[in-house]
């Protein structure tokens, strides 16, 4: 993996605080396989759905692989955490990438298409998922 091409990739994606942490502190999965919460935008200095006007920056959400206590191998399943990242950097908060990866515009229906991209030991995993239709794409490569 290049990691630096895909660096310049990272997208600012600036969403509500409240209503995101609620949501991340929800999800429990994997990497790639689950979809990571639709999380709302601040949209024109206001969330549209709590009107709250508090940021979380994309580049502050992290997954975080949880192991049980006897565990050794591969982690039982991983949640979403936020690190203490003020700003915005164009940087992988972790070394499993990004949950909040990338967003562009969806071909079939106009709205928000958001990547995630998970960097496991070898290669990489990206979904990309609209928020509004049914369009998911995965890929993969090293
Ligand atoms: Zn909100
Ligand atoms: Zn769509």
């Amino acid at each position: 993996m290049d990691k630096r091409s895909f660096e310049n990739r990272i997208c600012d994606i600036r969403f509500c605080r409240p209503c995101a942490l609620s949501a991340l502190a929800q999800w429990k999965g994997w990497p790639i396989r689950d979809a990571v919460p639709r999380l709302p935008m601040i949209h024109n200095g206001k969330c549209p759905v709590c009107h709250g006007t508090e940021e979380l920056i994309s580049t502050s959400i992290e997954w975080h692989n949880v192991h049980g206590q006897y565990n050794t191998g591969l982690p039982d399943y991983w949640v979403l955490q936020v690190n203490n990242r003020k700003s915005f950097e164009k940087t992988f908060p972790s070394k499993w990438g990004l949950p909040y990866y990338e967003i562009r515009k969806c071909e079939r229906c106009g709205e928000t298409i958001l990547t995630s991209i998970f960097n496991p030991p070898i290669g990489w995993e990206l979904r990309q998922q609209c928020m509004n239709c049914n369009f998911i794409a995965v890929s993969e490569g090293r």
